[in-house]
């Protein structure tokens, strides 16, 4: 069933249906066209033998005196029984033009009587039948004349009257031969039309096959384009249409395809440009669905998988306070920000902005920008004013004090004086330090070269100067201080000051929290490509809990103790900045409450 409603089968039927129909209506108008002849045949033969002269002639005959024949001889006619001589003599006139009358078994002429009674004829059996009273008889019994050639009647009749109906001529052609005339064409067309119709289906078929053949192969390799595979080939050849078609398919796939790996590519560069992007991305379309997100964004929010999230829920259960219709119908001017906090542990700036394609908005892009770093930095900067105030306060208050107390007291001692004096010098000196301290870390802050010019460092020299310049300090505390080298070690390039003064800060450290009587102890070694310095002492130690402080600015174990010790709590942050900025090395802090502190310094010798 299928077949026969392919475009083979349609066209096949479609050429028989054509063939059909051309050949009934050229068989149509054959027929009508005989039929129309055969009548009008009819018509102009009596008209042109039954002139009116010959009509008067007939007339004459009619109107002559009449006589009767019991019997009457005639070649090739048949007789009535009773004649009458006028009668025959008409008979015999117009059978003259027997011939131009096309008389024949079909076509008959008679002689009626006024009631209609055939007594001549030239067919006998018409004498035994009698003639039809049609039309044409009645109008000649009425004493007129009659003719009747209908296309739609089968016969053709001519009736004349004469002496007023006393005699009509008659002649009908009965269609008989017409007929059978017509009825032959008709087999004849109908066996042409079934020969026509079996051929056209053949060869519309084969006709039709030219076309459909083509299109089958191009149709499948349609299908291999829609399945994707831009690069399927097709081998319709020739200069026909098809085979235009399918070079224009062809062109159309090659661009298609180049246009596929141009977009393939640009989205792939996008995808990496997005990828790559610091700040966190999310886009949403019209509905709310997310249609984009970068790993920076699922990084930021916490969450590996963000496919299935929806704006309003998801900005609602992340404290955002923004709705898709705040953004996509109240149209806010510029993009809206949101900060959040997630997991407690990351501050994140939100941009949101509508975008559009074609001039709609399609959607909402979302820019995540991570602000804990500058968060934490505003944070510690502002602890840090408020300890270096602090911090500078306390000696200015003291000063101040010592001052205004000395200023009230006019004419007091030397003694009095000069220990007020030595109070305010002591914390002059204090100031003086913090001061330095702070001038230091500022510049290795702002990363200028504190250690600026390099020279090579003697390192182990470097050490024993430094035990000689705190061996009194380690002296006053009945301390044991020594300095062991293990191995030699290598001539290092750098600041020495800025070393020197690390080394100061740490073993000045040892010597301060160290109770009397302790002992410090300094070794210097090379192991491998490293210059290892190492401070352990056995004094009061630093608790567990403070050792991850123990590099902030300001830091102090004990507060009251460090002040009183001289210490700026700015010591280690300092040496370890200096340590890892300008040495490449590390510091290392290990200590146990009560025990005693080991500084372990690593300096790469290549580095340096
Ligand atoms: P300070 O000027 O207060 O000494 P530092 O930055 O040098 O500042 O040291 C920070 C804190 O670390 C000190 O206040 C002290 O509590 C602790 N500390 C440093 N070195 C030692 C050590 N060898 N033994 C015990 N505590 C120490």
């Amino acid at each position: 069933m299928k077949n026969f409603k392919s475009i083979k089968w349609k066209l096949a039927i479609m050429f028989a249906l054509c063939i059909t129909a051309i050949m009934s209506v050229v068989c149509f108008l054959h027929i009508a066209s005989m039929i129309y002849g055969e009548k009008q045949d009819f018509e102009n033969t009596v008209n042109t033998i039954f002139t009116e002269d010959f009509i008067r002639g007939l007339s004459a005959m009619a109107e002559a005196v009449d006589y009767t024949v019991e019997s009457a001889d005639s070649t090739d006619m048949t007789i009535s029984t009773v004649e009458s001589d006028n009668t025959k003599k008409i008979y015999d006139a117009v059978w003259a033009h027997s011939g131009e009358l096309g008389i024949n078994s079909s076509r008959f002429m008679c002689i009626l009587d006024a009631s209609g009674t055939p007594i001549y004829c030239t067919s006998a059996w018409v004498l035994d039948e009698g003639v039809e009273k049609t039309a044409a008889v009645m109008a000649a019994a009425n004493g007129n004349i009659g003719i009747s050639t209908s296309l739609v009647q089968k016969y053709s009749d001519y009736a004349l009257a004469l002496n007023s109906g006393e005699s009509i001529v008659y002649i009908k052609d009965t269609g008989d031969k017409l007929f059978n005339g017509v009825k032959d064409i008709l087999f004849l067309y109908l066996r042409c039309l079934v020969l026509a119709v079996i051929l056209s289906v053949v060869a519309g078929g084969y006709l039709a096959g030219s076309v459909t053949v083509p299109l089958k192969r191009m149709n499948e390799w349609a299908k291999q384009l829609a399945d994707g595979n831009l690069s399927a080939k097709t081998d319709i050849a020739g200069s026909d249409e098809l085979s235009e078609l399918s070079e224009s398919l062809m062109h159309m796939a090659h661009n298609i395809d180049a246009t596929n790996t141009e977009v393939k590519n640009e989205k792939t560069k996008l995808e990496t440009i997005l990828q790559a992007m610091t700040d966190g991305l999310l886009a949403f379309n019209t509905e709310g669905r997310l249609i984009h997100c970068n790993s920076e964004a699922k990084r930021l929010l916490g969450r590996n998988y963000l496919d299935d999230i929806q704006f309003d829920s998801f900005f609602k259960e992340i404290n955002a306070n923004i709705t898709i219709g705040d953004l996509l119908y109240m149209k806010p001017e510029g993009d809206i920000e949101r900060s959040i906090t997630i997991d407690k542990e990351r501050s994140v700036v939100m941009n949101f902005k509508t975008f559009s394609l074609n001039n709609k908005t399609a959607g909402i892009v979302v820019v995540l920008h991570d602000i804990t770093k500058q968060e934490k930095l505003e944070q510690s900067r502002r602890v840090f004013v408020a300890d270096v105030s602090h911090e500078l306060r306390t000696p200015i208050t003291t000063i101040k004090s010592y001052a205004e107390t000395l200023l009230d007291s006019a004419g007091a001692s030397g003694e009095f004086m000069t220990r007020f004096l030595g109070v305010i010098a002591a914390e002059a000196d204090r100031m003086a330090r913090l001061i330095s301290d702070l001038l230091t870390l500022s510049s290795l802050d702002n990363k200028q070269n504190s250690y600026k010019i390099p020279e090579e460092i003697d390192v182990r020299s470097l050490i024993e100067a430094v035990t000689e310049r705190l061996r009194f300090s380690a002296k006053k505390k009945d301390q044991t201080l020594c300095y062991s080298p293990i191995n030699d070690v290598p001539l290092i390039v750098g600041d020495p000051d800025a070393l020197e003064r690390v080394i100061i800060n740490i073993v000045g450290n040892a010597v301060k929290y160290t109770q009397e009587g302790g002992r410090i102890d300094i070794y210097s070694s090379k192991v491998y490509n490293d210059i290892c310095i190492k401070v352990a002492d056995n004094g009061i130690g630093i608790p567990e809990e403070n050792l991850p402080h123990i590099y902030d600015r300001f830091y102090r174990v004990d507060k009251a103790r460090s002040r009183d010790t001289g210490g700026t709590g700015l010591g280690l942050a300092i040496a370890k900045q200096t340590i890892e900025t300008a040495f490449k090395g590390k510091i290392k802090i290990t200590s146990e409450a009560g025990k005693g502190t080991e500084v372990s310094i690593t300096i790469p010798v290549a580095a340096s």
